[in-house]
């Protein structure tokens, strides 16, 4: 490394920062108006998730990365829901418990200037339930003189209210050095994995594209509830199916079965119910309805997918009922619609008929296989000195840019660092990555590359 300029401690340092894997996930739960939308601004540092005055606005993202004292971590954010029909105890424990299920920390957010509040009661039960590490964030203390409104949230039992103003930034620091302590260094999911545990799959795609049927047609009646957390208006609940030969954890399989008719903030409960089960998932596979064209809803969820790191397989349902017609404009849609994730294997399958059906599982597993997939060091740098020698990057203010040396820094997904001479462009970074992907394989897996420059 030294003899191409790169200092030994920048390398490591950005193999490091590279090979991260999996990132904790933090989930900001409360209720309405408490402050969380502006206290996930904070956290993330951005003037992103939106501080929402009209009601009814649609939401999507609900998963932001962010960074504080050199951890990274996702942040999941619930400010995007409305009260719905169920009424408000119901509505506020719904959300929450989509977040807390999907997260390794939480931090429970409360009106400090208005005090515990029923509801409050109510998520201070779930949380208890759940039994994740909680920080007692009492918002809206703008000022010394309001701290003592904080001390009153000691009566909530969850510990000490960390007085903060999400809105100025005053002890917001603090409570992040808490969430810290208590968020673990990965995702407690993954270590599940390491010691052999079922591989953890998330079915997840737009409302009637067929989950509950799939799950049902490949489930049986054999299907066995892991883990019920029962009480409220619906229960995330992992069911273990047997299929080819193994057991699966099909993760949250509760919101696919039981339907929760709202009439408010509809879209919003997708997303975050989506969104979680991706976090607690290690392979996404996106049901698609082949009968109905590709929607902005579709390339959504395959791209939650995708930038939460999950291996991917896409799923062509409903097959029964396609026509020749039919059958030629999907492939076109496909090509233009979902042409990034053409690494994606893909299944064409018919909940209804069973067409397909064990096509499923040898799909996963190639996925997962790419997920995991490792290239040694000196094989990679073979590969890219050639690369380099046949197709140099372009030349740029009279220099050529080089790819000196790379390796991998992390699996799950397959995480690259490039060391170069000089910056390197988005269409050859593209190209690095499609020969990478014809060299190696990678199906189903997204992977990252990030690429450092020589000073
Ligand atoms: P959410 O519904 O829990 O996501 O709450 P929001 O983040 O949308 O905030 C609700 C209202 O409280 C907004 O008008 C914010 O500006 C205000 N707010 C949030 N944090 C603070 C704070 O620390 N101090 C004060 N005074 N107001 C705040
Ligand atoms: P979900 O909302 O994604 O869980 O979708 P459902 O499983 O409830 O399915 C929505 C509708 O599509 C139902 O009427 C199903 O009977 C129908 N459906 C699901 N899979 C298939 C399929 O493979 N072929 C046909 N013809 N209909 C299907």
């Amino acid at each position: 490394a030294a003899e191409e300029g790169f200092d030994l401690e920048d390398v490591e340092g950005a193999i490091e920062a590279a090979g991260h894997g999996p990132l904790p996930v933090l989930a900001v739960v409360g209720r309405p108006n408490v402050g969380k939308s502006t206290l996930v601004n904070r956290i993330i540092g951005r003037r992103e998730a939106v501080v929402e005055d009209k009601p009814g606005v649609t939401r999507d993202r609900v998963t932001y990365e962010a960074e504080w004292a050199g951890r990274r971590f996702k942040v999941v954010d619930t400010g995007g829901w409305e009260q719905d029909v169920l009424g408000i105890d119901a509505s506020v424990a719904a959300q929450a418990e989509y977040a807390i299920e999907a997260a390794d920390a939480v931090v429970f957010v409360v009106d400090a200037k208005v005090g515990a509040t029923d509801t409050d009661e109510a998520v201070v039960r779930l949380l208890r339930k759940a039994g994740k590490p909680v920080v007692l964030c009492a918002n809206k203390v703008d000022g010394p003189s309001a701290e003592a409104d904080a001390a009153y949230l000691w009566s909530l039992g969850l510990g000490e209210p960390h007085p903060v103003s999400a809105l100025h930034g005053r002890g917001t620091g603090d409570m992040l050095d808490k969430v810290l302590e208590a968020l673990p260094e990965a995702p407690a999911q993954t270590f599940g994995t390491a010691v052999g545990g079922p591989r953890r799959v998330a079915l997840i795609g737009r409302p009637n594209v067929g989950k509950s049927s799939l799950l049902n047609k490949v489930a049986g009646e054999e299907r066995v509830v892991v883990n019920e957390l029962a009480g409220t208006t619906r229960d995330p609940v992992d069911e273990l199916i047997e299929l080819g030969g193994k057991t699966w954890k099909f993760v949250d399989t509760a919101g696919i079965r039981k339907r929760v008719h709202l009439q408010q903030g509809a879209d919003y409960y997708a997303s975050l119910r989506t969104a979680a089960a991706v976090e607690k998932a290690e392979v996404a596979v996106v049901l698609i309805d082949a009968a109905d064209s590709i929607s902005v809803q579709d390339q959504r969820i395959v791209t939650m997918a995708v930038e939460a790191g999950r291996a991917l397989v896409l799923a062509y349902n409903k097959w029964d009922t396609l026509d020749e017609e039919r059958r030629y404009y999907l492939e076109r849609e496909i090509e233009t619609e979902l042409g990034q994730v053409a690494w994606a294997p893909r299944v064409n399958v018919s909940a209804q008929t069973g067409r397909h059906m064990e096509k499923l599982v040898p799909a996963i597993e190639t996925a997962l296989a790419g997920w995991e997939t490792r290239v040694p060091t000196g094989r990679l740098n073979a590969f890219l000195g050639e690369l380099v020698a046949a197709h140099p990057h372009p030349v740029r203010g009279g220099k050529q840019p080089r790819i000196l040396f790379g390796t991998q820094a992390g699996t799950k997904p397959p995480r690259f660092v490039l060391f170069a001479s000089g910056f390197i462009e988005a269409g050859y970074r593209r190209f690095i990555e499609r020969r990478l992907r014809e060299e190696f394989g990678f199906e189903g897996t997204p992977i990252h590359i990030s690429v450092r420059v020589r000073e």
